[in-house]
């Protein structure tokens, strides 16, 4: 780690964060990263001088502790404290992701109007016309060299790479598993299926294809261009989401041939953070079709990987009010899988999502209560649930309740389903 004086700011490269996702109430970063200090803010670049964390130093900041982030689709995203408690308890992190977009959040915080904020944001186009004009002689070839990537890497810069990431997978993601909050989010997306087996009328995420999955060529040139594309800083990358909404059902060769294929161009076991991750969504369809062949190839892979189940509810009415084609009993018997396969395999974990939300039947609830609590004769902590806020819903006080009286009932790691997109 090295660091200097230039002008009013102070400027530090190389420095390393954690080599692994952990989870923390302080700020903690992960990787390798630069980063430049002005008086007041704090500016963090990824390997490719891409800005990636903002954080105030003034007393004016929300919290020492909170800053922004931002994703590679070009998002910025605040991480909010606040009332830490109950947000470790609903999500299960130690902070509330605050989005710039339209989402199933039940909090109405929208710290973007906060012109703290504004100004953190504006700091950064301030100081990229420093990078950009101020005299860098006398600095090292290494300090000049950072200067300039990051004064290259501006506010047009980065919309147009966020475009460029999304014509390379063919289209943006709608929506990320829950699971992936276990590394903040931060995957390389990869399609190898279009579409999902349902329509159901509630999803606000579908894209209308009928299922299809991606042809071996397609996915090895999104491989290629997607290692192109992250460049110097796929180092700090040890995750894939394989998309789309259905990736299960494109089945055990394709899942664990790409999953072989990335490991090795992603050179994951070189990364700057270790313990690789593979997160995909499954439909009760493509959980019920799988046989155990599929979970022991997928077991046999070098990640620890994460299936997203979308079961929304056990009760009948529920389903058909949902537009959902899928009888109680494929969904029950989805729920007793996915128990199965957690405890049969050491490297695959399964979740669930149910819906909640102001507009749903006491029996919904009562079936939902009936899985994750009358099927299980003891708490397991593995295989999470996930309950789905429905964007309909309006009383989100009352969500709130529901939510920690299903979760006090539950017998699995219960936690409310933020819809992130990428
Ligand atoms: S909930 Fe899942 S299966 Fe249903 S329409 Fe949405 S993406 Fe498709």
């Amino acid at each position: 780690m090295n660091s200097y004086r230039w002008y009013n700011l102070d400027i530090t490269l190389d420095k390393k964060g954690a080599a692994r996702y952990t989870k923390a109430s302080y700020p903690i970063r992960h990787g390798r990263f630069c980063e430049i200090k002005s008086p007041e803010h704090l500016f963090q670049f990824n390997l490719n001088g891409e800005i990636k964390y903002i954080r105030g130093l003034t007393p004016n900041w929300p919290h020492p502790a909170e800053w922004l982030k931002r994703t590679d689709a070009n998002d910025w995203v605040f991480y909010s404290i606040a009332g830490y408690r109950m947000i470790f308890d609903s999500m299960g992190e130690y902070y509330l992701p605050c989005l710039p977009y339209a989402s199933n959040s039940i909090w109405a915080y929208n710290p973007f109007v906060d012109s703290n904020i504004q100004n953190a944001l504006a700091g950064w186009s301030q100081l990229q016309a420093q990078l950009r004009t101020r005299n860098t002689e006398g600095l090292s070839p290494k300090v000049k060299n950072f200067l300039a990537l990051a004064a290259r890497h501006d506010a047009g810069t980065l919309v147009a790479k966020s475009e460029k990431l999304h014509k390379i997978i063919g289209g943006h993601v709608s929506v990320l598993p829950p699971d992936t909050r276990h590394v903040d989010y931060e995957v390389i997306p990869l399609m190898i299926a279009d579409g999902c087996l349902y329509h159901c009328s509630f999803c606000r995420i579908k894209s209308g294809q009928r299922f299809c999955p991606r042809s071996a060529h397609n996915v090895r040139q999104q491989i290629r261009e997607l290692s192109t594309f992250y460049g110097a800083n796929l180092k700090n990358y040890n995750a894939v989401f394989l998309g789309n909404h259905d990736a299960l059902a494109a089945g055990d060769e394709h899942i664990c041939r790409t999953a072989a294929e990335v490991y090795e161009r992603f050179n994951f076991e070189k990364a700057h953070i270790k313990g690789p991750r593979l997160f995909l969504f499954g439909s009760v369809d493509s959980l019920l079709n799988a046989k155990n062949s599929l979970f022991e190839a997928i077991n046999r892979t070098p990640f620890y990987t994460y299936i997203n189940i979308g079961l929304e509810s056990a009760d009948s009415a529920t389903l058909s009010r949902i537009n959902k084609p899928l009888e109680t009993r494929k969904i029950e018997a989805a729920f007793m899988k996915m128990i199965e396969v957690n405890r049969n395999y050491l490297n695959i974990e399964i979740t669930a999502n149910f819906l909640i939300g102001d507009q749903l039947s006491p029996d919904h609830y009562g079936s939902v209560i009936e899985l994750i609590r009358g099927r299980l004769d003891h708490f397991y902590s593995k295989g999470g649930i996930y309950l789905s806020p429905l964007d309909t819903s309006r009383n989100n006080r009352d969500m709130l309740r529901t939510f920690f009286e299903l979760k006090n009932l539950s017998r699995l790691p219960t936690f409310i389903y933020l819809i992130q997109r990428l």
